[in-house]
Parts: structure tokens; C-alpha cells; sequence
């Protein structure tokens, strides 16, 4: 059990201990996991759609998919609790499938109803070890006939650190078909900037820690603007995510964000609900 504790990887290092929590061959884990497989198979997965908020146009352009599971026993799983399982045991690839495959056709329904919108796909450290990734999106665009330039991916700073070289190669790839790829959770992770200037990067997503309490916290607001502007001055886009109150969505307006995410806008919606909340804004 120790060496398959060592060789499933995951966020074990070499010098950490055995724990019952994190062990991917743990019998309720096991069970998790072929109740996973049996949700890509039986479509018992869905995705919510949380808007994305344009601070120009005061308009929601976008969304971020994100994925919900309804487990027939256990209730809703949040995605916390089983995406790390699922890359430590080799279900990732599958799932993230899953999610690219029904967020562009979702995508495809927008825009033949007359509603353009950016969808964004969060990725894990796995999908960038899998060399066929790019030709697959690449595919996906065509079948349901959605702009590369409406997709934007999702990766963490980690997911990028993993292998970088096939990281660096297949984001590359992705970038080249025109897709954007925006840094996740931005400023939390442990990495210098150096990886950066190796990524065909087009946004950052400032993480929730720093944008909750904008509207109180002299600090947040000094780290959230400077933020803003390395990324403009690097020739990207921001995205402020967890904004909670009028008082952050004003401030990130004031010092020029991009976008803003967060509760305060909307919490994720299903997909008919999320077109709904569109559409009601076009009315104004
Ligand atoms: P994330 O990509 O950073 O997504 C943002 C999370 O913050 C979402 O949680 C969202 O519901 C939540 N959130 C949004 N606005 C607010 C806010 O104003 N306040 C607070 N407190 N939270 C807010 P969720 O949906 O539970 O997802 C958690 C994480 O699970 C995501 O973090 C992402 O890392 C992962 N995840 C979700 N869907 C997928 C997926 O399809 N594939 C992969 N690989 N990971 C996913
Ligand atoms: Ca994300
Ligand atoms: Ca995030
Ligand atoms: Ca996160």
C-alpha cells in the first residue's frame, strides 16, 4: 500500500507520510470514484454557468463553467471534494472531456440564439501532461462551430509548474488556434513571476482572498491594483473574482479592471437560468 501510496503521485512528496485522507485507494474514495465513472457515464454531471461581469460595458459578456455533481445518495459533491480524487486517480482526462464537450455545445445553443458568449473552462495539472488536448478542443470548435476566441481556459499557476515543458507546449498550442488562457487564482501560488514570460498568457484571475474585503481592506486594494496593472502593462486582461458587495465592484471599476466574478453579481446558475439573467439585462 505504501508504494501504490507513492506511485499514485497526487500532492504526496517523497518525504510525506502516509494519510488516510489523501490516499486514493482509501475504500470510500474507491467508491467515489467508480460513482464518478458512472456519472460520465449515466450524465450525471451537469455545469453551472457563473456570469462573467464586463466593468466597461456594465454588461455580462461571459461565464465561467463550472461543475456540479448530484451524487444519487450523498446529495450535491462540491467539485473541491472530488476533482483533486479524480486527478490523483487518473479520472481527470475523462471528466475534463466531459466539461469541454458540454460547454461548447452549451456555447453553440448561446450563439445560435443570438447571444455571444465567452465560456471559460477551468483545466487541471493532469490535462496539461495530455499531448492530444489542443487537437481535441481544436475539434470540438469546429463540430459545434464555436469561435476559438470564444473559449478562454482556466489553469493554476501549479497546473503550469507540474511539467512545464509539455505545460508550456500544449498551452502554446492552444494559444496558437487563438484560445484564450487565463492564470486561475492568481497571487496565491508559491512560483516567482519567471513562468510568465513562457506562457501565452491573456488574462489573470485575481484570486477571491484578495477581493473579498476590497471595500474595507487598504492592504487588498494596494496588492488588487497592482495586480491590475502588471497585467495590463504584460498585455493582459483582469478578472477580479469574488466580489461580494457594491463596494468592490466600484473600486475594481475605479482602478480599471476588466472583469468582475462573484456572488455579488450572481453565484453559478444552470444553463436556461444563466440566458435568463443575460437576456433580463438586455431589457435595461
Ligand atoms: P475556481 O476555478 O477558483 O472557481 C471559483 C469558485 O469560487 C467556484 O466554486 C465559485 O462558485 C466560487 N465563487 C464564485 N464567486 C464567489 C464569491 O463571490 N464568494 C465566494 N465565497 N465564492 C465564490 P466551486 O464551483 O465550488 O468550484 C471550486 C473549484 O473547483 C474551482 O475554483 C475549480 O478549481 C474547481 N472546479 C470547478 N469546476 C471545475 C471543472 O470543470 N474542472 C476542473 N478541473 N476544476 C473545476
Ligand atoms: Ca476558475
Ligand atoms: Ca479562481
Ligand atoms: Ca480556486
Amino acid at each position: 500500500a505504501e508504494v501504490a501510496q507513492f506511485a499514485a503521485g497526487g500532492s504526496a512528496s517523497a518525504l510525506s507520510f502516509y494519510d488516510a485522507a489523501t490516499d486514493p485507494h482509501r475504500p470510500e474514495r474507491l467508491s467515489l470514484m467508480g460513482d464518478l465513472r458512472d456519472a460520465l457515464d449515466r450524465d450525471g454531471l451537469s455545469l453551472h454557468y457563473q456570469p462573467k461581469f464586463d466593468l466597461v460595458s456594465q454588461r455580462v459578456d461571459g461565464a465561467e463553467a463550472l461543475l456540479r455533481w448530484n451524487h444519487p445518495r450523498r446529495g450535491w459533491v462540491p467539485p473541491d471534494a472530488f476533482i483533486g480524487m479524480a486527478e490523483d486517480t487518473g479520472n481527470i482526462n475523462r471528466v475534463t472531456r466531459w466539461v469541454l464537450a458540454s460547454a461548447l455545445a452549451q456555447a453553440q445553443q448561446w450563439i445560435e440564439r443570438g447571444l455571444p458568449l465567452h465560456i471559460a473552462v477551468n483545466l487541471s495539472t493532469r490535462d496539461l501532461e495530455d499531448a492530444d488536448l489542443p487537437a481535441r478542443i481544436g475539434g470540438l470548435l469546429s463540430i459545434h462551430r464555436v469561435p476559438a476566441s470564444c473559449l478562454t481556459v482556466e489553469v493554476t499557476e501549479r497546473a503550469v509548474i507540474g511539467e512545464p515543458d509539455i505545460a508550456v507546449r500544449i498551452l502554446r498550442q492552444l494559444a496558437e488556434q487563438g484560445i484564450g488562457i487565463a492564470i486561475d487564482d492568481f497571487g496565491v501560488g508559491q512560483s516567482t513571476f519567471a513562468y510568465l514570460r513562457h506562457l501565452p498568457v491573456s488574462e489573470l484571475k485575481i484570486d477571491q482572498m484578495f477581493v473579498k474585503h476590497l471595500a474595507t481592506d487598504p492592504n487588498d486594494r494596494v496588492i488588487v491594483r497592482s495586480i491590475v496593472d502588471l497585467g495590463h502593462q504584460l498585455g493582459y486582461r483582469v478578472t477580479a473574482e469574488g466580489v461580494e458587495d457594491q463596494g468592490a465592484l466600484d473600486y475594481l471599476a475605479s482602478i480599471g479592471c476588466d472583469h468582475a466574478q462573484g456572488y455579488f453579481i450572481s453565484r453559478a446558475l444552470p444553463a436556461e437560468a444563466f440566458a435568463a439573467f443575460v437576456a433580463g439585462q438586455r431589457g435595461h
